[in-house]
């Protein structure tokens, strides 16, 4: 035996993942993913990018096809697709983002949604000029806030990267003035997972003046969300990543009920009028969380989206988050055993209450490990310039697969050494 085919100390410390699996309250979820016949995946660990699709989505938009869509066909807009976006909101506010009735809507991209609610936010405070936002942030959020800056002549103050997604109380408050309109963070940090202490920046933030903007893409679906008892003004958030809804499914928007009235997104549309079907001459809002809308939304992406709630629904975020937890320790004590020894270190935090429900490590050959993992099944995702990151979507990630995974990129690591 070599000294690289021991098991390393501590290994024997952990539980047997198949222990755990057998034993993981949540376990019977897994079976309700689809598992395409001869499929070559080993572990998918990029559930944080793109969920896996339930089985029960293949039959059920073929339901939708013929009986809501061919047979109802425009009769359904009356008896159920209209109210959809604000029903389907109103779930998603109860299940997953702590937010009461009539704050949620689905609708748009992430982007698109981000741009409406971000521009309103910085209209609704006319006497003020100033966006902040972190130099760490996802691309969209940074591009979209330089696109708005340039349009309406607005400043941007920066957040530093210094410490790559850890954006404290204390990094805002130093960027907060009295020019600050609207402040833009990710609640949990795209590359590291990072989760920011939400209440305590939104108090901050609402001290200066100034309105708070959260995008939840990676926190809906895998940590708790507690829009309303956080005082969050607006958030927007993928559906396509822990809530499974599909490529390119809607977005979620939410605004707190007593601002609504208060700003008005910027692309004016029929289905966000006070009266769509009056075909008014003039553009006026409707009086609810409907007038975030602008056109037409996408009835057929949010099918998945409806079913996968339900797995939500079902398991509650408490149970979801517990899991969650188990599986970023799991991998952060895997990652200390099997890859630290070959040069590997952990970018996330060590301590979970800071920790959303992906973990990022760091190697120079990473592009190369995660595309040799790629052609085997094994499915993390690289993030420049040397991070490779471990999706751990708590509902389909057994911990035989994160496992499997850990070793999958030790292996390719000694292979490409
Ligand atoms: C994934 C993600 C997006 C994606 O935006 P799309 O418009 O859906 O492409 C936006 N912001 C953050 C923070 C994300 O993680």
């Amino acid at each position: 035996m070599t000294s690289t085919d021991q098991a390393p100390t501590g290994a024997q410390a952990l539980p047997s993942a198949v222990d755990l699996d057998a034993t993981d309250p949540l376990g019977h979820f897994r079976e309700l993913f689809l598992e395409p016949e001869g499929t070559d995946v080993v572990a998918y660990l990029d559930g944080n990018s793109l969920g896996r699709p339930l089985a029960a989505t293949r039959q059920r938009l073929a339901e939708f096809i013929n009986t809501e869509w061919g047979n109802r066909l425009i009769r359904s807009w009356d008896e159920r697709w209209m109210d959809l976006p604000m029903t389907l909101g109103d779930r998603l506010g109860a299940a997953v983002l702590g937010a009461g009735a009539g704050q949620v809507i689905v609708a748009d991209s992430t982007s698109v949604m981000l741009y409406k609610l971000l521009r309103a936010a910085l209209a609704a405070r006319p006497e003020r000029n100033q966006i902040i936002i972190d130099r760490g942030n996802f691309p969209t959020d940074r591009f979209i806030v330089e696109g708005i800056a340039a349009e309406r002549g607005a400043t941007i103050t920066w957040i530093d990267d210094a410490s790559r997604g850890h954006i404290s109380v204390a990094d805002v408050a130093a960027a907060l003035g009295p020019e600050t309109a609207v402040v833009l963070l990710s609640h949990v940090e795209f590359r590291t997972g990072y989760m920011a202490d939400a209440p305590a920046i939104t108090a901050a933030v609402h001290d200066a003046g100034a309105l708070m903007l959260w995008d939840l893409s990676h926190s809906a679906g895998s940590v708790p969300v507690a829009l309303d008892a956080w005082g969050a003004d607006l958030a927007v958030g993928c559906c396509y990543k822990y809530l499974n809804g599909g490529p390119g499914a809607p977005a979620f928007g939410y605004v707190r009920a007593d601002l609504q009235n208060q700003i008005q997104q910027p692309i004016w549309g029929w289905m966000g009028a006070d009266e769509p079907f009056a075909m008014n001459d003039a553009y006026a809002p409707a009086t609810n969380v409907r007038r975030f809308i602008t056109g037409t939304p996408s009835i057929l992406a949010m099918q998945p989206l409806l079913h996968m709630l339900e797995l939500i629904e079902q398991a509650g975020m408490d149970a979801i988050r517990a899991k969650s937890i188990l599986l970023t320790e799991r991998a952060v004590a895997l990652a200390d055993i099997h890859l630290s020894p070959l040069g590997v270190s952990l970018a996330s935090p060590r301590d979970s209450s800071e920790r959303g429900s992906h973990i990022m490590l760091d190697h120079p050959q990473f592009r190369d490990v995660t595309a040799a993992l790629w052609e085997r099944g094994v499915i993390p995702d690289f993030r420049p310039p040397s991070g490779l990151r471990v999706g751990l979507a708590p509902l389909s990630t057994s911990f035989a697969e994160l496992d499997a995974g850990i070793q999958a990129i030790r292996e390719a690591l000694l292979e490409l050494g």
